[in-house]
């Protein structure tokens, strides 16, 4: 059986390789690629300037792929998180951050994950499948649509890890970032990553511009392989590693995220090896208290104890961000994301 393309995926200069294959004009590419792109439109029936003949070809070998849009949750400060349903029945979460000047977008790039990070909603779900690019970029068009506004950030922070499917990841980044498009350029997305080191010596090799953002949660190999378990395969030192040959060839500093959880990671002398980890290394550090998952024993730092680890880190001189926890109500929060309920299965 023909496999059909997915045309949200398909960059304009492959829509125009495309038109010139099937005998039609490579503008019609362009045209296509507009539609879908810039008007954010997934029903070939409005795409008014193709001819009949075309469209009838396009749905014969191609599809768009469906998001549909099944929940719509809006917390107090203006966040909002999408269900969106995909053309296998499966679901995926992306959240809304509302800002005074910007928006921004929290994308999934898997259907559930694998890597079973142990405050993590989305970990428990188990892997289900890789996204397609279209559908990675579908997710900034439907909250465009919905949200009647612009998305001008991208942070691949949703469901998944996005360095586990990297393929995928790269051609949406592509996709987001033509200037006929979405005009989202790669300085304004964010990767974030357990810590695959293979994968992000592969995304210094491109000369990515995109942030690097870590998930560290420790400061020792040991806590660090108990919360993050692909930490046994690829320990502390060799993750700063490839973190440092990410910065030399990027120039951008490599943000490392921190969620302090209770008893656990958040006492005065783990943020002093925390500090002595990262002293001198191009560095950014976000601290956030841990969000709560349903069913789980996670409990976030209360404000002393975060105000106190935060202070350590200062005084060691790291540069360090303390982030507010958004849409926590609403279970957007980071750390929060699963479809379990919605499949009846939690
Ligand atoms: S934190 Fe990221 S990598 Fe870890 S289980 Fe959750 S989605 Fe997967």
């Amino acid at each position: 059986m023909e496999v059909k393309t997915e045309l949200r995926g398909v960059t304009k200069k492959e829509l125009s390789s495309l038109m010139v294959k099937w005998g039609e004009p490579a503008y019609r590419g362009a045209q296509i690629f507009n539609w879908i792109q810039v008007h954010c439109e997934d029903d070939l029936a409005e795409m008014h300037n193709l001819p009949k003949k075309l469209k009838e070809k396009l749905a014969q070998k191609t599809f768009i792929a469906p998001l549909q849009m099944n929940k719509d949750w809006i917390g107090e400060d203006g966040t909002r998180k999408f269900l969106l349903e995909l053309f296998d029945g499966k679901k995926i979460e992306s959240v809304f951050l509302k800002h005074p000047d910007h928006n921004t977008l929290c994308v999934s790039s898997q259907v559930g994950c694998s890597y079973k990070c142990k405050f993590c909603a989305t970990g428990e779900m188990g892997f289900e499948r890789n996204l397609l690019p279209g559908e990675i970029v579908g997710q900034v068009h439907s909250a465009s649509k919905i949200t009647g506004s612009s998305i001008r950030n991208v942070v691949f922070m949703g469901m998944g890890e996005p360095l586990d499917n990297l393929e995928a990841v790269l051609k949406s980044i592509e996709l987001l970032g033509d200037p006929q498009g979405q005009n989202i350029g790669q300085r304004r997305i964010t990767i974030s990553t357990c810590g695959l080191v293979p994968e992000i010596n592969k995304l210094a090799a491109l000369e990515l511009q995109c942030v690097l953002a870590i998930s560290l949660h420790a400061p020792s190999d040991d806590l660090r392989s108990k919360l993050v378990p692909i930490n046994r395969r690829y320990p502390l030192e060799e993750l700063l590693k490839a973190c440092r040959n990410y910065f030399t060839v990027s120039g951008r500093r490599i943000s490392f995220e921190y969620a302090l959880i209770e008893g656990v990671n958040d006492r005065p002398e783990q943020a002093q090896q925390l500090g002595a980890l990262l002293r001198r290394f191009p560095a950014h550090i976000n601290i956030l208290p841990a969000n709560p998952i349903s069913g789980g024993n996670i409990k976030g730092s209360g404000e002393e104890k975060i105000k106190r680890f935060v202070g350590i880190l200062e005084a060691n001189g790291l540069p360090v961000s303390l982030r507010k926890s958004r849409g926590q109500e609403i279970e957007a929060a980071c750390g929060q994301l699963s479809t379990l309920e919605e499949e009846g299965q939690g």
